[in-house]
């Protein structure tokens, strides 16, 4: 299973889907050969801030109004996944270290502090693609960890930032969310089969695998909502979604 989008936003933290081998374990009985893990966001978008005397960005960096990215903590071999379908429009090594810009039909992506790439100018990548891997590489950084800053296609050279935005508000936009709350139970529908298909837990807003091959699916439902319960929390509800409204959600399964 390929999962498309490998982020998501949630006050204030982005949450991306790695391969790391450390990650694996801890997700391994949801059946996915993906891993989540919640990624702080260790310097967000548009402040400057005091340094040497001076201040960072519009006097040490020079001409900048503050931070034209966001930062995201990524230890030394994070793999760094395209957000976007796009091209890549550039890899190089600067003041950003080693980076990728991606372009996409209506963002400019740039990543910087990189490790290592393994594409080139003029690839087209998919979403989800394995593009790179984060390190510490470049002049303006403290620690391992992925700079990465969005600016429209069509942007304003003249915003203080280079064009570049506080893309959070993008990000959330390009994820479904899922309308139901944690703990919840979601059921396919599977009309083929006799209708009624997998079934899913809503963990963290995301779908996780429920397997109830072994239990029996009204055996489990019923046991978990008498857990729920005797831990004061109240039931949640088994609510069933064709294929159609499925499809939307596909990218949360964990
Ligand atoms: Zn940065």
């Amino acid at each position: 299973m390929e999962l498309p989008i490998k982020y998501r936003l949630r006050n204030g933290w982005i949450e991306i889907r790695m391969d790391a081998d450390e990650h694996w374990h801890q997700y391994r009985k949801t059946r996915s050969k993906h891993s989540t893990k919640l990624i702080p966001i260790t310097q967000s978008f548009g402040k400057d801030f005091w340094y040497n005397e001076q201040w960072f960005y519009k006097d040490y960096v020079g001409g900048l109004r503050g931070h034209n990215g966001i930062d995201l903590e990524a230890p030394t071999g994070t793999c760094l996944y395209a957000p976007e379908n796009g091209t890549i429009t550039a890899v190089d090594d600067n003041s950003y270290g080693k980076k990728i810009r991606l372009k996409s039909r209506q963002y400019e992506h740039v990543f910087g502090h990189l490790a290592e790439w393994n594409v080139a100018i003029g690839n087209k990548v998919k979403a989800g693609q394995l593009i790179g891997w984060c390190n510490n590489t470049g002049k303006f950084t403290t620690g391992s960890h992925l700079h990465w800053g969005v600016r429209p296609i069509k942007y304003d050279k003249d915003n203080g930032y280079s064009g570049y935005v506080d893309h959070r508000e993008f990000l959330d936009m390009t994820v479904y969310k899922l309308p139901y709350r944690d703990g919840m139970f979601i059921q396919r529908t599977d009309v083929k089969n006799g209708g009624h298909g997998e079934l899913y837990e809503v963990v963290d807003g995301l779908l996780a695998y429920y397997d109830s091959k072994k239990i029996g699916t009204r055996i489990a439902i019923v046991d978990r909502v008498l857990r729920l319960m005797k831990e004061g929390i109240e039931p949640k509800s088994l609510t069933s979604i064709n294929e159609k409204e499925f499809k939307k959600f596909k990218h949360l399964i964990i």
